[in-house]
C-alpha cells in the first residue's frame, strides 16, 4: 500500500506558505492505521538492533509510538508538555523560530543502558526530536534510532539528527 497517496496537503497551514502534512487519512480507515504501522514496524527492523522502550513526543507522535510499542511487545513512554506529567521530571529547554519550548519526562521512566527507539510522525526541523533525543540522554538511555511516519528531506531535521539514524516512511522535499 502506498501510504504517501493517503497523506492530505493542506496548504497555508497552520500560517501562509506552510504545505501541511494531514496524517489524520492514516488514522481514519484501520486498514490503513494498521499498515502504516506495520511498515513503521519493518523499519525498525532495519536498524539491527531492538529498542527496549518506545518514547514519543505529543501529541501526534503517541498515535504511531504506543500501537508500534504494543506490536513490538515493549514499553512505551510519553514526552509531555510542562506541568502535565504527575511525578519527579526532568525537563528540556529548546528553540523555537521566536522563543523557546520545553518538554518533559518522568525522571523514572529510563534506565541506564536501555535501548530506546524514538517515534514521531513527522521529522521537520528535529528541534522537538532532538530536545527528546537529549531528555533520553540525560537518563542515560542508549538511542538506537529515530522512525517516523513523514521526513521534510530540506528543512534541516534529518541533518541535525543524523547520529540518531533518522529513517521515515515517506519523504517530502
Ligand atoms: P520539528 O520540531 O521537527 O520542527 O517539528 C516536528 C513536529 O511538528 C512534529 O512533531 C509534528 O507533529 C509537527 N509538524 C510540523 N509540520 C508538520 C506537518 O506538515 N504535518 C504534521 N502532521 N505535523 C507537523
Amino acid at each position: 500500500m502506498d501510504l504517501k497517496e493517503k497523506v492530505r496537503i493542506i496548504e497555508n497551514f497552520p500560517i501562509p506558505g506552510i504545505s501541511f502534512k494531514d496524517i489524520t487519512p492514516l488514522l481514519s480507515d484501520p486498514d490503513v492505521y494498521l499498515e502504516t504501522i506495520r511498515q513503521l514496524d519493518i523499519l525498525v527492523d532495519t536498524l539491527n538492533e531492538k529498542p527496549d522502550v518506545i518514547v514519543a513526543p505529543e501529541s501526534r507522535g503517541f498515535l504511531f509510538g504506543v500501537p508500534l510499542a504494543l506490536k513490538r511487545g515493549i514499553g512505551f513512554v510519553p514526552v509531555r508538555k510542562p506541568g502535565k506529567l504527575p511525578c519527579a521530571v526532568i525537563s528540556e529547554e529548546y528553540k523555537l523560530e521566536y522563543g523557546t519550548n520545553k518538554i518533559e519526562v518522568h525522571a523514572d521512566a529510563i534506565s541506564k543502558g536501555d535501548k530506546v527507539l524514538i517515534v514521531d510522525d513527522l521529522i521537520a526541523t528535529g528541534g522537538t526530536l532532538e530536545a527528546t533525543a537529549k531528555l533520553i540522554e540525560k537518563m542515560g538511555g542508549n538511542i538506537i534510532g529515530i522512525v517516523a511516519v513523514i521526513e521534510l528531506t530540506e528543512v534541516g531535521g534529518i541533518e541535525k539528527l543524523k547520529k540518531y539514524r533518522p529513517k521515515a516512511l515517506i519523504s517530502y522535499p
